[in-house]
């Protein structure tokens, strides 16, 4: 069986399947005679609960922090509530019913009591009592549960998608790829795969439905090939690539420490996307110039009941800075909304999310969120070479009250005797054609650009990124979307500013040859795409970039650009 879905993280990979399926808990009523049996399942099931527990809080926090272990920490508190127990023994007591019935009605109660209440904590509990209450009913029901973080063979995972929690607790050693039912090449699976290094199919549509656990799968992660349970022929096949992949990994460790240069001597800067203090392992391994993209967001997501702290803040800032050793760290304020939500802050549903209540619109909003953010930011200004940036501008008034909040926090801190540096670069990312095309006033209140091409392609093209079904409309070489990169770099340029890229499309093979030839300064992309990228540009004259892009922005179809593309690089 062949699938072809959309290439998202580079590698090849072969192995058994793994399917991720919320399991459904097929729960009736039955009547017992035997209370003392229905009471020791339940008891049976609770052990294992709690053991299990122990070990995944354990893992937790040893690999990812004291934070993340809380989380388990939680359940265990629930698991041991005498009132959860106590309810669900006394009504297999009182009404001789099964177990699992028992406590699913317990759950229930439970469930809407705390949901129903005023406070945002306690509505927060309920979803922690529905996830061990079901880690229960499976053990009762004899349900696999499938734990992520305590895998014991290699797996090819496939899910509908991947949540950040399952991608940030699963033990990545085992494995091989993934493959999910949704998404593009910008959606958070796609972006985790490329920072994990982790080969990844997205967008299969139906992954989950065809693939069953153990069938055996073999894909190219970046021609988005999916095989299920192949001919041996295929099997040596794909071994002889996943070898070929491997030695190309290994070539370009010999461009580590070289610089990032044409033919003709143009220096430009490769930078990395990162989500957290800990993705700087990678970029190190990959020899990143830089942080073009610290995606602030996860930080705040990774929390579960409050916003996180200036101290927590300043710690992840600092760690990421003093990490890279004094090369440039580009952090982006907070990113939320869209289709990133914070459990502890109530967004209203709305009907355009993306075009809604997000990102800087919020920190203008509420402005201790955003301040406590840039004292955090500037506090760790001194332990590193900082450039903050403001995500989602859409005016120049936005802009200019953004800037007006930096001034008041920088006074604040003066106030208080506390250090900043002085030498903080302030920019802006151009995500929205809004600001795209009025640049060339923006550019005098920055010091740099970096265009998210990820939003800009949407925005510009009103294509959800997220969807699949008009995925194919969603395309970085729309003429309009490269018209509005040029425009962006010269407009920076007269003012004597550094524009980078930081969204996908700065990656992209096919796009840095045009990139490059547009006059684009810093590239900053998934760590794992680097040192290819510095592979292709060590390779090309400048001087016949720019003329190959000045070709390209006169062309009328993103076909025609492709086509033109593949022509001159034989691909
Ligand atoms: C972008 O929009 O290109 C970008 C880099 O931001 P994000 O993917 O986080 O929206
Ligand atoms: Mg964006």
């Amino acid at each position: 069986m062949n699938f072809k879905g959309i290439g998202a993280s580079p590698g090849i990979a072969l192995g058994k399947a793994l399917v991720l399926k919320e399991a459904e808990l097929v729960i009736e009523r039955k009547s017992i005679h035997d209370v003392q049996a229905e009471i020791n399942k339940l008891e049976d099931a609770v052990k294992i609960s709690k053991e299990e527990l122990v070990k995944v809080k354990e893992k937790a926090f040893n690999e990812l922090g004291e934070h993340e272990a809380q989380i388990f920490e939680a359940h265990l508190l629930v698991l041991e509530d005498p009132e959860l127990l106590d309810s669900t023994i006394a009504k297999i007591q009182d009404e001789k019913v099964n177990s699992e019935y028992a406590l699913n009605e317990v759950k229930e109660t439970f469930v809407s009591l705390f949901e129903s209440m005023d406070n945002e904590y306690m509505r927060e509990r309920a979803a922690d009592i529905k996830d061990v209450t079901n880690r229960i009913l499976r053990h009762i029901l004899g349900v696999k549960v499938v734990d992520l973080a305590n895998l014991d063979e290699e797996v090819i995972l496939v899910a509908h998608d991947l949540t950040p929690s399952d991608t940030a607790t699963m033990n990545k050693k085992m494995v091989l790829g993934f493959l999910t039912d949704i998404g593009g090449r910008t959606s958070h699976t796609a972006i985790m795969a490329r920072t994990l290094e982790i080969a990844a199919v997205v967008g299969l549509s139906s992954a989950t439905e065809t693939i069953k656990d153990g069938d055996f799968i073999v894909f190219n992660g970046t021609t988005g090939e999916v095989i299920v349970n192949p001919s041996e022929e295929v099997i040596e096949n794909y071994r002889d690539l996943k070898k070929e992949y491997e030695d190309y990994k290994e070539s370009l460790k010999l461009l580590k420490g070289q610089q990032t240069i044409t033919l003709d001597g143009r220096h430009v800067e490769l930078a990395g996307n990162i989500g957290s203090p800990k993705d700087v392992e990678g970029l190190i391994n990959n020899d990143a110039e830089g942080v073009g993209l610290y995606r602030t967001e996860f930080l705040y997501m990774d929390k579960e009941d409050a916003f996180p702290t200036e101290e927590e803040q300043y710690e992840a800032y600092k760690a990421v800075l003093e990490g890279m050793n004094n090369k440039p760290i580009v952090i982006r304020t907070l990113d939320i909304g869209g289709d990133k939500e914070l459990p502890y802050f109530d967004m209203e549903h709305e009907m355009n999310p993306f075009l809604g209540y997000r990102a800087i619109r919020i920190c203008l909003d509420k402005t201790e969120i955003f301040k406590t953010q840039l004292r955090a930011l500037y506090r760790a200004s001194i332990h590193g070479k900082l450039r903050i940036m403001f995500p989602m501008i859409s005016s120049l008034e936005e802009l200019l009250k953004a800037k007006e909040v930096v001034s008041e926090v920088k006074e604040e801190l003066t106030k208080e005797g506390i250090k900043y540096s002085d030498d903080v670069e302030v920019g802006m990312m151009i995500e929205i054609p809004s600001a795209a095309v009025i640049s060339d006033i923006l550019a005098k209140h920055v010091d740099f650009f970096s265009i998210g091409t990820n939003d800009l392609i949407q925005y510009t093209c009103a294509v959800d990124r997220m969807n699949q079904k008009i995925s194919h409309l969603y395309n970085q070489f729309n003429p309009a979307v490269l018209r509005l990169i040029k425009m962006v770099i010269d407009n920076a340029h007269k003012e004597g500013k550094w524009v980078g890229m930081c969204g996908e499309s700065a990656g992209d093979s096919n796009m840095i040859p045009i990139l490059l030839g547009f006059g684009l300064d810093e590239f900053s992309m998934s760590p794992i795409s680097i040192l290819p990228s510095r592979k292709l540009i060590n390779s090309l004259s400048y001087k016949e970039m720019q003329e190959f892009a000045n070709e390209i922005l006169s062309m009328g179809t993103s076909e025609e650009i492709k086509e033109y593309i593949d022509k001159k690089f034989n691909r």
